[in-house]
């Protein structure tokens, strides 16, 4: 019998409500991003470790029960994952989901983003660190710009809205193409927003130095095309988002958690694809729930667990502090 009385919304003990799971389905990419993955062959985690569709499907609805109203699913990369449509038509039809969203290399949505759509999937998030083709293949290992151009465009047209493209910007590599981003975004009608370089990465090549703050970019764009700070009612969301003075399309956000951390605001836990749920980006402990799933708990008994799990989450990352240590699992493993 359960001893806890599931609560209406999921808080932790600094009174923040969880309200947004992170699913990542896979460990898998086919592309190898330097600041994520390592180009040399990657040790990945066996299959019969990783939680199938049904187990996804059995946590996300308890997590929903418990007071989950946003689910993102993502990887590694989610689309290497076979048939990503059937998971997500069947997360669509979990009652109280108010948000479905994927993050994705947008490599495979040239010719699926419709289907994905009809799946019930409300929202895509696009990672694209590059606009120019030979710097696009140095940082993701793939020379395969226009296939990931195209995607984006089949993402709008299928209606996808509003259309989100992230870019992690890390200095001398990327930097220079803010305004050129900025006026990618003013031409396709979509929210670009620059990410602060962390420290999750495989190769643990961070150094503060390659951090460029957002706010400096900010500046850059605004000294070509005038920006106006946009209110946001949401405390929770990670991007200060600002649009163009001039009235073009499009958005530009800036997600800062090195110089302007947002965790007092945090409202996302994550399960990652072999069943830990990790309760920060920056967690050095995880709470092991495929074990008690496989091991035929019964759905309180998951709840509880999850409860348990959130109760102990983080205040905050410990980036800027000097005893900082990075997470032995990256950004590729946890789930972005
Ligand atoms: N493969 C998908 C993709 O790239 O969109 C989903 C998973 S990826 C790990 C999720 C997000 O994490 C991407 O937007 C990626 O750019 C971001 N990311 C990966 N490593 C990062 C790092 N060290 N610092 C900041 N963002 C990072
Ligand atoms: Fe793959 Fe995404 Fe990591 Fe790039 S950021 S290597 S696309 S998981
Ligand atoms: Fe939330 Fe942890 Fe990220 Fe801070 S570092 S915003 S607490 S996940």
């Amino acid at each position: 019998m359960s001893t806890m009385i599931p609560p209406l919304s999921l808080k932790d003990s600094y009174d923040r409500v969880i309200r947004d799971l992170r699913i990542s389905i896979t460990d898998r990419c086919n592309f190898r991003c330097f600041y994520c993955m390592p180009k040399e062959a990657m040790e990945w985690q066996p299959k019969a470790e990783i939680l199938s569709y049904e187990e996804i499907l059995a946590l996300a609805e308890i997590f929903v029960s418990l007071g989950t109203t946003k689910l993102r699913v993502t990887g590694g990369e989610p689309m290497v994952r076979r048939d990503v449509e059937s998971l997500i038509a069947r997360l669509a039809k979990i009652e109280g989901i108010e948000d479905l969203a994927m993050t994705t290399n947008a490599h495979f949505l040239h010719n699926r983003a419709r289907g994905l759509r009809e799946a019930g999937l409300q929202r895509i998030t696009i990672s694209l660190d590059s606009l120019t083709p030979e710097r696009f293949a140095l940082l993701t290992g793939r020379n395969e710009l226009s296939q990931v151009l195209d995607g984006i465009d089949a993402v709008i047209e299928a209606g996808l809205q509003p259309v989100k493209v992230n870019c992690v910007v890390i200095r001398g590599i990327n930097d220079d193409q803010a305004v050129r981003f900025a006026e990618f975004a003013r031409e396709k009608g979509v929210h670009v927003r620059f990410i602060e370089f962390m420290p999750l990465d495989n190769g643990k090549i961070w150094r503060r130095e390659m951090v460029v703050p957002g706010e400096e970019l900010r500046r850059r764009i605004h000294d070509i095309y005038p920006l106006e700070r946009m209110k946001s009612e949401n405390l929770s969301e990670t991007a200060r988002r600002w649009r163009f003075v001039d009235g073009a399309p499009g958005e530009i956000g800036f997600i800062n958690p090195v110089t302007q951390p947002f965790c007092g605001h945090c409202s996302r836990i994550r399960l990652t694809a072999d069943g830990m749920i990790r309760t920060c980006l920056f967690s050095t402990v995880e709470h092991n729930i495929k074990r008690l799933l496989r091991g035929g708990a019964t759905r309180d008994e998951l709840a509880d667990f999850i409860v348990a799990a959130v109760e102990k989450k983080e205040d905050r990352h410990h980036i800027n502090d000097p005893e900082f240590v990075q997470p032995l699992r990256t950004m590729s493993c946890i789930g972005g």
